[in-house]
């Protein structure tokens, strides 16, 4: 691993760099499009009366459930400024930068972030209008409405979960770790932001909201953006969900990172063999766009985020096969770990990646069954038949 002086994504700025919109990203866009996000819904429950396998009401009922936290937190606390709850009266006064971030980052990993990093806000990265989207399930602002942030707001603390690994191996069919990962999301910024609030500085906590999650998240050194559209961590591929709480707080920035994702990705192209709506692009990287969700002026490689979504809508729920499928969606672990600092340098990568498909890495698990969670008496038999309507 490589610590840079500015983001590996400089070199690939070919254009003019602009806002983006958010009622122009795919989910916004899902709402005004045809309502998808809230058809994609409507057939989950659909496919309850099909009694299509691993989509039962036990398979359905985990995922929401796992979203809890996250629903309750979004429609009340995040994507908004707000006061502290007891200490209204006391500001903690010009505290060591080096030792505040210190121990920050310990209360975020307390809290139970896996990753953190500290970045200056850049305003290009803020969204220049609220999307539909976001702006219907935060209640935080109506449609179409400009995004304008107080410059005092001059750091971003971005945090990254892990998902669950053998969970989310179940994608396409439902899994609730994508869920869960927001909900433990929701919960960590909003704590975070309100440890902020009583030491007597500013905070906004926001998982998908405000801004471009990805670039924060390179820009403060977690990671970089393969050819899926994600980002990719050192220690869990793109298996992780992004959140982040805008402050004022005097917080020293993390330097941004190469991990060898851009060098892998040109050799490997397994997301988009395999991504069931043909979203990810093969080839080399373009600054064009391929619909008006991509902004124009940086060589990446663009998601086709209507044909996602679209397949999302179809399957009746969300997909993470693009994850799955990925060879740096790996546990965690010492073997891995290694393998990993033999790619980070461009050794034998199309030999690995070759063996990692041999291996069977990425492949669908129809093994793991969260219904085991449930009382064994309620699965004898296939539940779906205990249905009533
Ligand atoms: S989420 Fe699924 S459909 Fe969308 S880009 Fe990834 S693999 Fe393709
Ligand atoms: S599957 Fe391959 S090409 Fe796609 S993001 Fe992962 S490493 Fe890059």
């Amino acid at each position: 691993m490589k610590f840079l002086r500015e983001p590996y994504y400089k070199k690939n700025i070919k254009g003019q760099l602009k806002r983006f919109d958010e009622r122009d990203a795919g989910f916004s866009r899902g709402v005004t499009e045809g309502n998808l996000y809230a058809s994609m819904h409507n057939q989950s429950i659909i496919n309850l009366r099909k009694e299509i396998p691993r989509k039962t009401i036990l398979d359905h009922s985990m995922v929401v459930a796992a979203r809890t936290v996250d629903y309750i937190l979004r429609k009340n606390v995040l994507a908004r400024e707000g006061e502290a709850f007891r200490n209204r009266r006391y500001k903690l006064k010009n505290p060591n930068p080096v030792a505040i971030t210190k121990i920050m980052k310990e209360i975020a990993h307390w809290l139970g972030v896996d990753l953190v990093g500290v970045t200056e806000l850049n305003p290009l990265w803020v969204y220049s209008h609220w999307g539909e989207h976001n702006a219907v399930y935060t209640n935080a602002a109506k449609p179409g409405e400009l995004i304008d942030i107080p410059p005092k707001y001059n750091r971003v603390i971005v945090l990254s979960i892990e998902m669950d690994y053998s969970v989310l191996r179940q994608t396409p069919d439902p899994e609730p770790a994508s869920a869960m990962g927001y909900s433990k999301m929701a919960f960590c910024v909003s704590s975070l932001a309100i440890w902020i609030r009583e030491l007597g500085y500013e905070a906004i906590p926001c998982v998908n909201e405000i801004g471009l999650s990805i670039p924060m998240a390179v820009d403060s050194g977690l990671g970089e953006m393969g050819r899926n559209g994600l980002l990719i961590t050192r220690e869990f591929g793109p298996r992780v969900r992004i959140g982040k709480v805008l402050t004022d707080l005097p917080l020293v920035p993390d330097s941004p990172i190469d991990i060898g994702v851009q060098r892998f990705c040109e050799k490997c192209d397994r997301c988009a063999k395999h991504c069931p709506s043909k979203a990810i692009m093969f080839g080399p990287r373009t600054d064009k766009s391929v619909d008006r969700s991509n902004s124009e002026g940086m060589l990446k490689w663009p998601i086709n985020t209507m044909n996602c979504l679209n397949w999302w809508v179809k399957n009746g729920a969300s997909c993470s096969v693009c994850i799955r499928v990925c060879p740096w969606n790996k546990p965690n672990r010492p073997f891995h770990r290694f393998v990993r600092l033999m790619v980070e340098r461009d050794v034998f990568t199309r030999f690995f990646i070759f063996m990692d498909k041999l291996a069977g890495y990425g492949r669908q698990s129809k093994d793991v069954n969260y219904n085991a969670f449930q009382d064994p008496s309620v699965i004898e038999k296939d539940c779906t038949h205990q249905l009533e309507y």
